[in-house]
Formats: C-alpha cells, sequence, structure tokens
C-alpha cells in the first residue's frame, strides 16, 4: 500500500517562457499512478504550469484520491530568512510575502529586482547574489566578490546533501536561487484556491487529500537515456520510485523535524547519526538440499544477503583515498568551467582554410587564471594560453609553432577546423551531474574529479574494522619458543595485513587454545569492537574444531560446502549480530578463501560496490590437467608475460604463499592446459580493489 494514490513529480524553472518546443530547461511533469508511469509533459512556463497544476488537483479531489506533487525547489530558506522579512518564524508566511511581491509574466519577471530589494534591507552585498540580466540592479552583486551573507549559506538538510546548491545564488548552472522566487509564488496560489485541501510538508500535517513534497531528482535518477531530455527523464524516474515506495520507507522518510527551513525528501535525517540496520539472522542461510555449492553461487548469496554496516563521515579530500564513497557526489561546477584554450597559440573566429592567412593581433593575451577582458573582433587574433579562458569572438586556437609573427601580425597555412585546440565548457563533466557514485574505493584520479568539480569534502563510510582471531592448541606466537608439537601462528599477522591492505582497521584478537569459554568470551569480545569477525582454525566439522563448535552452541552456525581447492567447508555465522568468517587453519586454504570470499564480502559490509575478482587471461607457463566439479585456485606469479605457478599443490606449503603474486583460477568444469594456454590469472590486489 502506498501513501498516496497519485505521484506527480515536477522540475521546476526560474527562468522565461523558452517556446513551444520542449526545451531542457523548461518546466517538466510526470504522473505515476499505481504501476502506471505515464510520459512526462513538457510545460513551457509557469502560467502553463500552474494550470496545469490546479487542474490535476481539481481531478484528484474530485476522484477521492490522495496526490503527492513534489517539486524540485526549497520550500524554505535558512533559519532567520523568515523572522527578519516577515516577523514571524513561519515559512509560509514567508510563502505570502514573496507571493506578494513576484510579478510573473511568461517573458518578464521581477526576481532579480526583488532579490536586490532584499539585499538593500541588510548591508546591501548578500544574501542573495548573481544577477542573470544585463542590466546592473542595485545591491545585487555578479559575482561573490564583495558578498556578504547576514543568513546561514545552508539550510541544514543542504549540509546532508552534498551537491545541492544554496537558495541564494540567483543564476549559472544548477542555481536553484531564482526557482525558489518564481515557484513559491504559484505553489501559493494553489494553496489559495484549494483552502484546507494541500498540506506542505514538512510544516503541515500530512492530513489533507494532498500533499507538496520538496525533492531533489539527483538523488534518485542518474544520467538520462541518450536521447532523452534530463529534466523529462528524471521527473519520471522520481515519480516511477515514489510510486513504488514501501509505505514504511516513506513513512520513515516524511518523518523529519523542520519546521522552519525544509528538508529535501528522501535525504535520511538520521543517516549520519544512527548506526544502519543489522544484517538479517537468516544472511547465512542456505537454500535446502545443497550439497556442495559451486563458488559463483556462494559469492551470489553472499552479494545478496550482506549490506553494508558501515556509519559516515565527512573527510577532506586530502584524507579521502581509499575510503569508500557513501553517498553519490554532485558536480557543483562544469569541468571544464569555461571554454579554454589547450595550447599555447593564437585564438581567432572559424576555422581555416587550406592556404597561407594572416591575421592582425590585437593587443593583449588571455592566460590561466587572467582572462582577457573584452572580445576579438572577427578577422583578427589574439594571443592566448594552455588553460586560458577562451574570449569571446574566439572559436578556434592555432599553435604557436604553426606561426610565425612580428608581434602585431601572424601569419599561417591552414586548414584548422573550427574549434580546434580548444577545450568545451563541460565537455568533460557538466554542472549538477553526477560526478561519482556512492559505493567507490575513492583513489587519487577520483579526488581529482571531486576536486575539479568544486567538491573540498567528500561524504564516506567509517572504515570496517575486522577484528582477527586464531585458534588451535598448537599455536604459539611467532618469534616465541616453540616445544615440540607445535607451531607458530602463521595465519594471524597474514590476516591481519590483508585486512589492512583492504583499506579496513585491522583488529588483533590473539590466539585462543581449543577451550570453549575462553573461544566464547574472546568472540564477545571481538563482537563488542568489531563489524567482522575473522578466525582461522577449527572450522570444520571434527572433535576439535571449537570454533564450529561453539557457533554451532549458540545457533548461529553455517557450513557453506563449497567446491573450491584449496580449502574445506567455510564457517558462517553471526556471533551478537557480527558476521564471523571461520576460515580454514591451514594457510594456504585460509588465505585462498579471504581472498575468495571475505575480500568481497568486507567490501559489501563495508558499503563499497560488489566487485568481481579483477584478472587476465595470460598464456600458460605450465601444463596441467584438472577434474570436473570444482574450482581451483594455483599459486602464481607472472615472469615474461607468462604465467608460472609454484612447483606443488600441496597445501600445506606456506613458501608457496610468499613465492605467489597471484593465483590461477581455473573453471568449474575439467580442462586440460598445455604451455601458451590462455588461463585467467588475478594478481592479489585483483581480489579486492585498488
Ligand atoms: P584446523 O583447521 O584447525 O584443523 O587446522 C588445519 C591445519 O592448519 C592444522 O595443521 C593446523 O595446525 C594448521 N593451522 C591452524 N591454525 C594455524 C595458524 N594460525 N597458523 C598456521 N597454521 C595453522
Ligand atoms: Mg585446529
Amino acid at each position: 500500500m502506498s501513501l498516496f494514490d497519485t505521484y506527480c513529480m515536477v522540475d521546476w524553472s526560474g527562468g522565461n517562457d523558452t517556446g513551444p518546443r520542449p526545451r531542457k530547461d523548461a518546466i517538466w511533469a510526470c504522473i505515476a499512478r499505481g504501476g502506471d508511469v505515464q510520459e512526462p509533459v513538457y510545460l513551457r512556463n509557469r502560467a502553463m504550469a500552474r494550470e496545469w497544476l490546479h487542474e490535476l488537483i481539481e481531478k484528484e479531489l474530485a476522484q477521492g484520491r490522495r496526490l503527492a506533487l513534489g517539486f524540485d525547489f526549497p520550500f524554505g530558506y535558512p533559519k532567520g530568512v523568515a523572522r527578519a522579512l516577515t516577523g514571524s518564524d513561519d515559512p509560509l508566511a514567508l510563502w505570502a510575502w514573496v507571493a506578494g511581491r513576484i510579478t510573473d509574466a511568461p517573458k518578464q519577471n521581477n526576481r532579480f529586482d526583488l532579490a536586490g530589494e532584499i539585499n538593500s534591507r541588510f548591508d546591501g552585498s548578500g544574501p542573495f547574489w548573481a544577477n542573470g540580466l544585463t542590466r546592473d540592479i542595485a545591491h545585487l552583486p555578479r559575482t561573490k566578490a564583495g558578498y556578504a551573507n547576514p543568513f546561514p549559506e545552508q539550510r541544514v538538510v543542504e549540509t546532508h546533501a552534498p551537491g545541492s546548491f544554496t537558495v541564494w545564488q540567483l543564476a549559472g548552472a544548477g542555481a536553484v536561487g531564482s526557482q525558489v522566487l518564481m515557484g513559491l509564488p504559484v505553489l501559493q496560489a494553489l494553496r489559495q484556491s484549494f483552502p484546507g485541501q494541500i498540506a506542505v510538508w514538512p510544516f503541515e500535517p500530512l492530513t489533507q487529500p494532498v500533499a507538496f513534497l520538496e525533492i531533489w531528482p539527483t538523488l534518485h535518477a542518474g544520467q538520462a537515456p541518450d536521447g532523452m531530455i534530463k529534466d523529462a527523464w528524471q521527473v519520471q524516474e522520481v515519480a516511477r520510485q515514489l510510486a513504488n515506495m514501501p509505505a514504511d520507507q516513506m513513512r520513515h522518510l516524511l518523518d523529519v523535524d523542520a519546521p522552519e527551513e525544509g528538508w529535501i525528501f528522501s535525504v535520511d535525517p538520521v543517516q549520519d547519526a544512527l548506526a544502519p540496520p543489522p544484517l538479517k539472522n537468516d544472511c547465512f542461510s542456505l537454500p535446502p538440499g545443497v550439497d556442495w555449492t559451486p563458488v559463483d553461487e556462494a559469492l551470489d548469496l553472499l552479494r545478496s544477503r550482506l549490506t553494508p554496516v558501515t556509519t559516515q563521515d565527512t573527510v577532506p579530500l586530502a584524507q579521502a583515498r581509499g575510503r569508500v564513497l557513501a553517498r553519490d557526489v554532485v558536480a557543483l561546477r562544469s569541468n571544464p568551467p569555461q571554454a579554454n584554450s589547450a595550447v599555447d597559440g593564437y585564438g581567432f573566429a572559424g576555422g581555416l582554410e587550406a592556404g597561407p592567412h594572416e591575421m592582425p593581433l590585437i593587443p593583449g593575451r588571455s592566460a590561466a587564471g587572467v582572462p582577457f577582458d573584452g572580445g576579438v573582433p572577427k578577422g583578427s587574433a589574439l594571443r592566448i594560453l594552455t588553460g586560458a579562458a577562451v574570449p569571446e569572438g574566439v572559436e578556434t586556437v592555432i599553435l604557436e609553432e604553426d606561426v610565425t609573427t612580428d608581434g602585431t601580425r601572424i601569419a599561417m597555412n591552414g586548414p584548422l577546423k573550427r574549434g580546434a585546440n580548444t577545450r568545451r565548457a563541460g565537455e568533460d563533466v557538466m554542472a549538477g551531474d553526477i560526478a561519482l557514485r556512492a559505493g567507490r574505493v575513492l583513489d587519487p584520479g577520483d579526488l581529482a574529479l571531486a576536486a575539479a568539480v568544486g567538491q573540498g569534502d567528500l561524504p564516506v563510510r567509517a572504515r570496517l574494522r575486522v577484528a582477527v582471531l586464531s585458534t588451535g592448541d598448537e599455536l604459539v606466537e611467532p618469534g616465541g619458543q616453540a616445544g615440540p608439537g607445535q607451531i607458530f601462528d602463521a595465519n594471524r599477522p597474514m590476516l591481519l595485513a590483508l585486512v589492512e591492505q583492504m583499506g579496513a582497521v585491522p583488529i588483533d584478537m590473539g590466539r585462543v587454545s581449543d577451550d570453549r569459554a575462553v573461544l566464547r568470551a574472546r568472540m564477545d569480545a571481538a563482537a563488542e569492537k568489531a563489524d567482522l569477525i575473522l578466525t582461522s582454525g577449527g572450522a570444520s566439522a571434527g572433535d576439535e574444531d571449537h570454533v564450529s563448535a561453539l557457533l554451532r552452541e549458540a545457533g548461529a552456525l553455517q557450513h557453506w560446502r563449497i567446491a573450491i581447492k584449496p580449502g574445506r567447508p567455510l564457517a558462517l555465522a553471526l556471533w551478537q549480530g557480527v558476521p564471523v568468517f571461520g576460515l580454514p587453519g591451514n594457510p594456504v586454504a585460509a588465505l585462498t578463501c579471504a581472498l575468495v570470499f571475505a575480500a568481497p564480502a568486507m567490501r559489501v559490509l563495508a558499503g563499497a560496490e560488489w566487485r568481481a575478482p579483477q584478472g587476465m587471461m595470460l598464456p600458460a607457463g605450465f601444463e596441467k590437467r584438472k577434474k570436473p566439479g570444482r574450482r581451483e585456485f594455483l599459486r602464481a606469479r607472472l615472469r615474461d608475460g607468462m604465467v608460472e605457478i609454484f612447483r606443488s599443490e600441496g597445501s600445506g606449503l606456506t613458501s608457496g604463499l610468499s613465492w605467489a603474486e597471484g593465483l590461477v583460477e581455473l573453471p568449474d568444469s575439467a580442462m586440460e592446459i598445455t604451455r601458451g594456454d590462455l588461463v585467467r590469472y588475478i594478481p592479489m590486489t585483483g581480489f579486492f580493489g585498488p
């Protein structure tokens, strides 16, 4: 059951009528009712939008349906604004105040003048900025130079929604300031036309048949398919998603406390404070009757059952490498922000036909960070340097090496295509587009992109904390004295290092002898501190397999008999709600199982996108025959473009782990490999990513 019968999502526009042909910067709306998502509707100006919405509300009310109307602009201003302008904290009083002062005709409106008038009530250099008109407006700055804002830059919700724009910026790509000034009067008029029928979320309880919701389509919809207008695609996607959203989830997202500033629907108000939901109790259960589980099925189960368990955090770019991006990050600015030159040379209008050309040079130049002030007349050229903004009148840049000059003229040979050696504004990324997707493990290139599009901090997940524990009476501490029958604990340093290499936080829980009470206490302690517990040893089903026995006692054990060599059953369990991977004791099997199963599981728990091991097909430098029925992993390394394998497949040989730099993965089916056949080689890091 959905909370509403009909969902209509609207992408607003603060600008003027852009004509009859569907345009990206006009108003788009889309209706979804039940399973039926309609075609997006193009509304070329606000007067038409208002009329269309009026009819829609009238019809829905007449049919007795509950209607959710979403608009993609803020319903409120930052704290203190309503009081400063109206004398009351009530945001709806501010709606009336704005509505009483805005005049709106399809080709002309007074939004910039009203913004300037509001600025004049303070010290005249804010809060509004970015005059988008050619005429100057008193008290309304064009840029942020000299700008001063007596109010907060952002509403609280915007601090939870990285990439959202402030209500103060009136013009420029992605700016929403004009949409608010031109949107609130329309919403106010609709409220007055249907008194007592419309509730404005989150200011009023949703007890009326119609609700106005503030939405931000970027949160719901990604890139539009080729050939479809982005705004049209987005309203359709949001309408579809909201119509399909379970009532419980919607209720949760509607439950916010923002009586003055408002909130963006679907920005979770508690996501930073609260821990993510716990894993399901049956997350490791296998379908009944399963005998040997193929590796791919085991991985599919892990992928579908596990969910992120880490909380969120915000860090500056310099600390973000290796962290998992918690939310999609939007470009605040296009890259490049303006058209610029790709080379050092001379810029002019149009291209060059084949043959010799000459042009007068105009005085001055355009350099990176120091743009040329003015335009370049057609037929003249201007000195321009790499990265410099392309001034008005310049379309093409010729390399300085291809030009001779006496300082007042240049001579060169065509042909040269129009646009050569220039980079278009936004040719890399457009402002408002999603630059980085949630779940990415941030690498140096990601940080460059985030910086280029205007982000200084990134929302990341807390690092996954992984406890590592060895079990077995025979184990002694590495470097200590080993008596007869004793061996050094090799797994723990190996697994702790692997955890660290994966960007998680290793927690050393030491060794435990095969004593159930001690083991239980140690597991309790591990569950207190960690998001995941890796044990090694004692994980089979025999008498001395105390890890298995303890987990079974707690009623939480699942033995996954996976068709893999090396490796024995993998013991999986939840201990006090914390997942446990019981790895085999044998170091070779322990590392293989850790790489093949624990590593992808760790990524999911950490909030990172799923990642299949990244391998490559390379010629075998060995011969081997394999039976069908299970996946095999061989210790391997790459030399001179050929894959070598370790001298023995004996799984007791720890020296082979040291020798190896990766694994060869042989498929479940039978295989006969002769030298030079292609085999799949996976470097160690191929199992867990950058
Ligand atoms: P288990 O899985 O406990 O039956 O152990 C299988 C084999 O791995 C036995 O030979 C153990 O002695 C050995 N083993 C178990 N844990 C470790 C460890 N932490 N380091 C090295 N070898 C181990
Ligand atoms: Mg043992």
